[in-house]
């Protein structure tokens, strides 16, 4: 897992109720990525999650069922 810093405005998240971590809708490319971790037993970082802030978070979380960079795009405008 990243450290917990917002991906908008890079914020560090302290405490949990800071905000938190954001699961995207699943793009075909990050079906695969969890195909090849789980294969190897590996864990990270997914690329359709991101840490937002308290500020970002709900946002971001009205956003979810796009894939992450389609969210990105909307919530830097
Ligand atoms: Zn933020």
């Amino acid at each position: 897992m990243k450290p917990p810093i917002c991906c908008i405005c890079d914020k560090r998240l302290d405490y949990s109720d800071e905000g938190g971590l954001i699961y995207f809708e699943k793009r075909s490319s990050d079906k695969k990525w969890d195909k090849r971790m789980e294969k190897k037993g590996m864990v990270g970082h997914p690329p359709y999650a991101e840490w937002f802030c308290k500020e970002h978070y709900e946002k971001a979380n009205e956003l979810k069922d796009l894939a992450i960079h389609e969210a990105m795009k909307q919530l830097k405008s």
